[in-house]
């Protein structure tokens, strides 16, 4: 980032040289426990930390010339390997192998590396564990209630500080370009406060993190304590430094020791907060003196920080799904039926201060062929014709483009007006070779508190830059200007829906303007017009009618039920937690079950019927001259043929569905509504099954004033 506070190309090789350091095979471990490396035919050891006497009771030289039966115990290796054939990786287990010193417990933690099979081997310390274990449970009964992410994250570090004994734990979230910023803080009175610090990314640096994705717990237990060599310093099997990543006794890093002390801490013990493949942040908890953690209390905080990023994951997660339920509002009043279509600045007025708020924009533009319609703060129109220059070149294949920062995007001229940032995309390709909403975000000045000045930081030594460990931690602030709050992937994906819509009603909106022309009309227009009016009624996923399209196929049929007292049925589809398809299969699988469910009812329609989207995860089936009871038939076949689907997920794809047929006397919005609350008695009943409307109240002989008093209500 050009604004950050550093000389670039010297931290930039600094940053090189501490991204070569060799993190997880670094030849030695941390000294409170014991290292042996076996090979995987347990023939013999291969490397020992230097200091096994003090846990197995035999010199180095004695080690590495037993077999590791001799060495270990039977009991102890065979535990070992069970336990790696199961989890594939580190996991730590109590044992009570019999020793030359007599019977002792140990703790181990086991994993496989480059043919070799590592033990790790520390003192088993019991003291205290039912004492955890009570305080765990309620912990994770509150992080698993937690309502939002703060009061999460705020659990979270107060209960680990209480569990590990630590003085402080920070939960520390990576930001844009790997900086590390304290979002929350639990601490003691007599040390200082992170919380708000932001932290360059160098001081996470690129392998530690890939590590974390690896191996979630980093525990230093005392940097007071020289490190303990492996002897000897080579793994045998591939004459390189042991591969100790998937363990927790390795040594840490001089440079890193450096760094502990110069924060006036000893101890240091982190978990990863992470999904998958995303590293959200680290728990990161510290101490000013020695603070080794028993291995009970290290699982103890594993099971806490994994607790509440299950919790934290979901909490995001319904953020997005509230944000896309706004979306689909918006969308559906966009597309209702309006008695005549509306003008792009109509538009805008009518539906606009919606969209400023969902997208925390300065102002919106919609821009087509010479026409431009906005509202609240646009750049000049100049400025908006060099911005669609810039959007030929740069926008992708899906006509999306999005900035935080215009003034870093080359070549505009004046008239940015204070817009800094700006999502892009495209109206309706196809249709339109230009045609734009631009979603325009005003300036969010950032004031970033660094921890300590990152300038100093850098040191030659020879012909190499190194990065020195910070000494001081005081804050020193940064402030980056010209950027507006980044854009959210949902908000972009959420974006795209939108201007399909306003393409649409573009689309139809010109094409109505040229009808209006009558004279001129020529038979390509009429080919146009076709198409256009097609595009105007059909839902751009699934292919079927839109809800523009099915509602004027529901008065239609109104109009013949009228007229002739031709019966109908509408049947209303809502496919069965579908929440969780797009939960564990993504959105564009869910989008996927859409498309083969409009597909797989599609495919039953007879002549007279209609299909479309009502909005969402909802459909509207239009059975044409149907009475109840023949409806009720249809509608039982159709959700079997849903059910027997394949729809490429895992189990099966169901729908709950309710009928109601025609009464004299309906519109669109009383018929929905009864087979929407038929809909509901599906789903409370049990879901995959079809129900019927209500019947019609019984009718009263006498109309009193009062039974229509009633029916309006
Ligand atoms: P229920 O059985 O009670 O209907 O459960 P449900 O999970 O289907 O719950 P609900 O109907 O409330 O949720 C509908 C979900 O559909 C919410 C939203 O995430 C999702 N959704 C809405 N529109 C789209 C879309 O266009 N694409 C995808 N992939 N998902 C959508
Ligand atoms: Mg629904
Ligand atoms: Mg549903």
């Amino acid at each position: 980032m050009g604004s950050g506070p550093y000389d670039e190309e010297l931290l930039k090789r600094a940053l090189n040289e501490c991204a070569q350091e060799p993190v997880h095979a670094p030849g030695a471990i941390q000294a409170h426990g014991v290292l042996v490396a076996v090979d995987e035919d347990l023939k013999r050891v291969l490397q020992v930390s230097a200091n096994v006497a003090e846990l197995l009771e035999v010199d180095v030289e004695e080690a590495l010339e037993m077999r590791p039966v001799e060495l270990l115990g039977q009991s102890l290796l065979r535990r070992a390997r069970k336990e790696i054939a199961r989890e594939g990786r580190a996991k730590g287990f109590a044992t009570a192998p019999i020793l030359r010193g007599g019977r002792r417990a140990f703790h181990v933690t086991a994993y496989r590396s480059d043919g070799a099979l590592v033990l790790e081997i520390e003192r088993d310390v019991r003291e205290g564990v039912k004492r955890m274990l009570a305080s765990l449970s309620e912990m994770v009964m509150q992080l698993s209630a937690a309502k939002d992410i703060d009061t999460l994250l705020d659990m979270l570090v107060r209960h680990a500080r209480a569990l590990s004994g630590n003085d402080r734990a920070v939960a520390y979230r990576f930001v844009e370009e790997w900086h590390g910023v304290v979002v929350a803080e639990d601490r003691a009175p007599h040390v200082g406060s992170f919380l708000g610090q932001h932290f360059p990314a160098g001081e996470i640096p690129e392998q530690v993190r890939a590590l974390y994705l690896r191996n979630p717990v980093r525990f230093i237990q005392d940097v007071s304590q020289p490190s303990v060599p492996l002897v000897p310093a080579l793994n045998p099997l591939t004459n390189k430094p042991l591969d100790m990543g998937d363990g927790v006794l390795r040594a840490v890093s001089p440079v890193h020791v450096q760094y502990l002390k110069n924060m006036g801490n000893l101890s240091s013990h982190s978990i990863a907060i992470r999904s998958g493949n995303v590293l959200w942040g680290l728990l990161s908890m510290h101490a000013v003196r020695p603070n080794p953690l028993p291995a009970h209390l290290r699982n103890g905080l594993l099971v806490l920080t994994q607790v509440a990023t299950q919790r934290l994951f979901l909490l995001e997660k319904e953020k997005d799904e509230q944000f896309m339920q706004a979306v689909t509002e918006t969308r559906s009043r966009l597309t209702r039926s309006q008695r005549r279509l509306p003008e792009p600045a109509e538009l805008l007025e009518q539906q606009g201060t919606d969209w400023m708020a969902l997208y925390r924009a300065c102002g919106i533009a919609l821009v087509y062929h010479d026409t431009m319609a906005s509202i609240d703060l646009v750049p000049s129109r100049k400025y908006i014709s060099a911005i669609l220059e810039l959007l030929r070149e740069r926008a992708s294949d899906g006509g999306v483009w999005a900035t935080e920062h215009l003034e870093g995007e080359g070549d505009l001229p004046e008239g940015r007006h204070g817009c800094c940032g700006l999502l892009a995309v495209s109206l309706m390709r196809g249709v339109y070779d230009e045609g734009w909403l631009l979603i325009f975000r005003a300036e969010e000045p950032v004031v970033r508190a660094w921890a300590g000045q990152p300038k100093h930081r850098l040191k030659h030594e020879g012909d190499k830059v190194i990065l020195t460990p910070r000494k001081s931690f005081d804050a020193w602030v940064d402030e980056v200007r010209g950027h507006s709050a980044p854009w959210r992937e949902i908000e972009i994906r959420k974006a795209r829906d939108l201007a399909e819509d306003l393409g649409i009603l573009v689309a139809a909106l010109e094409i109505s303007h040229l009808r209006d022309e009558a004279e001129r009309t020529s038979r390509e227009l009429s080919r146009v017009n076709q198409r256009l009016g097609h595009i105007a009624h059909t839902d751009a996923l699934t292919e079927v009618w839109n809800r523009r399209g099915i509602e004027d196929a529901i008065e239609t049929q109104l109009a013949l039920a009228e007229r002739e007292g031709r019966p109908f049925a509408v049947f209303l589809f809502d496919i069965d937690h579908f929440k969780r398809i797009n939960d564990t299969l993504g959105h564009p699988k869910g989008d996927e079950v859409l498309r083969r469910l409009a597909q797989v009812v599609g495919h039953e329609l007879r002549r007279g019927d209609s299909i479309g989207r009502w909005g969402g995860e909802e459909f509207v089936f239009v059975a044409s001259g149907t009475e109840l009871e023949p409806a009720m038939a249809l509608a039982e076949r159709l959700r079997q043929r849903v059910e027997q689907q394949d729809f490429g997920v895992d189990g099966k794809v169901t729908v709950s569905v309710g009928v109601a047929a025609w009464r004299p006397g309906d519109s669109i919005d009383t018929l929905v509504e009864r087979a929407d609350e038929a809909v509901y008695e599906a789903k409370r009943s049990g879901r995959n099954r079809v129900c019927r409307e209500s019947p019609p109240p019984p009718r009263s002989r006498e109309r009193s004033p009062h039974a229509d008093q009633r029916r309006r209500h």
